[in-house]
């Protein structure tokens, strides 16, 4: 649980709605503890919270209190069950028996238990038609449980909305989630459709450093000349190093900033030798570091990576219908699906399947993206039920990410 306190400026009307709301919270709390304490003096009853709610059911029937009905019922009955707490407390030893609220000792606030959420910067909650406007100075994750709203003794309003955040699922702050498929050709291949290259310098500097390496060959063992040629070599090979580690910096930057959820092929190390996409050594160290550093700083912004087998054929799958292309070969960089005619580009179209089994087969990443509208490219989960694709694997939950 996490709160946010935010200041209310309600309107001239609004403001005397929730000056109603904190007298009749301090009504109902003295009423009912009223008749809490004689019930127990003439007849030795203990009145609970249920026999509390009824008897506020009849008295907002009675002509006398009709005016309990222009408050919101669940923050009387907010009002009724904290009443019980204390009651509870006090037979328990935990607490003094409970105090009547005067004007003087009683903080001027209630409490709504529900219906309570923030649109178009004001606060909607029953009863207030419109909403509250208030200024939100930060942004808000999780889902509101709550609301507690007061009024402070120099007549400032404040709500202060207290959220359940559950740490299984990535927090949002942009409500993305993206796939990737890691090649040779492009560097990334993402499911939205962006491209990120392999560094393009690097083959100008590797024509340098072959050129340095040849002419180091050339040079007689233990001279001065060799041992000026093997430092120039030393720098490019330090320079290569040094811009391929800036390029992955600035890529998964990039894509942390962008996205909350991204899904990808986990790379370990030991299947890596067997994977004909990762057969460049240098790819190899490449696509090791991006995973890395997409974990962490994902991690560090609150989203996370949802890795997935690396054996699920998400090059062969037709990411609009779910039928499997046995017959795509590695030199295919176009195929089109023979099941619904769909075209696709090879990398792309595994990415996309790349995001999806991450989505389907991770539940609590995937509430938390469909509440973001992601498209399900057009399959049901009874279209691959018929095509046995769903019961394949194991889902991958998130704590092994
Ligand atoms: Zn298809």
């Amino acid at each position: 649980m996490y709160s946010y306190k935010f200041r209310m400026y309600p309107t001239k009307e609004q403001e005397v709605l929730l000056s109603k709301h904190f007298g009749s919270v301090r009504f109902v709390y003295n009423h009912f503890l009223n008749q809490r304490k004689e019930a127990y003096q003439t007849n030795e009853e203990t009145l609970n919270y249920f026999a509390n709610a009824k008897e506020l059911t009849n008295l907002k029937q009675e002509e006398e209190f009709v005016w309990l009905k222009e408050i919101n019922s669940q923050t009387l009955q907010a009002t009724l069950k904290n009443l019980d707490s204390a009651y509870n407390s006090f037979f328990k030893g935990l607490a003094r028996f409970p105090n009547f609220k005067s004007k003087k000792n009683f903080k001027q606030s209630f409490r709504v238990p529900q219906s309570v959420f923030v649109e178009n910067g004001k606060l909607q909650i029953p009863k207030f038609k419109g909403g509250i406007k208030i200024k939100l100075h930060r942004e808000m994750q999780g889902n509101i449980k709550f609301a507690t709203i007061s009024k402070n003794s120099t007549g400032q309003y404040f709500v202060s909305l207290t959220v359940e955040r559950e740490n299984n699922i990535p927090q949002t702050t942009n409500n993305k989630a993206v796939g990737i498929d890691l090649g040779i050709k492009d560097l990334i291949i993402c499911s939205d459709g962006k491209k990120y290259h392999n560094l393009k310098s690097k083959k100008t500097l590797e024509k340098r450093l072959k050129l340095l390496q040849k002419r180091l060959s050339k040079k007689v063992k233990g001279s001065s000349n060799r041992i000026k040629a093997k430092t120039k070599l030393a720098k490019i090979h330090n320079k290569i190093a040094n811009q391929r580690a800036n390029h992955i910096h600035q890529i998964t930057n990039k894509l942390t900033h962008d996205n909350q959820v991204i899904a990808m092929e986990d790379l370990n190390v030991k299947g890596m030798v067997r994977n004909h996409k990762l057969a460049n050594s240098l790819s190899d160290v490449a696509f090791g570091e991006i995973q890395r550093q997409l974990e962490y700083k994902l991690s560090w912004r609150g989203g996370a990576v949802i890795k997935i087998n690396r054996f699920y054929p998400s090059s062969k799958t037709c990411s609009n219908c779910g039928w499997i292309n046995q017959n795509l070969k590695l030199s295919d960089r176009e195929w089109t699906c023979q099941s619904c005619g769909c075209n696709h580009d090879r990398d792309l179209n595994a990415s996309q399947n790349i995001l999806w089994y991450a989505l389907k087969t991770n539940t609590a990443g995937m509430a938390e993206i469909q509440a973001c509208g992601l498209p399900n490219y057009g399959r049901t989960e009874q279209s691959l039920r018929s095509s046995g694709r769903l019961k394949q694997e194991a889902p991958m939950p998130l704590g092994s990410v």
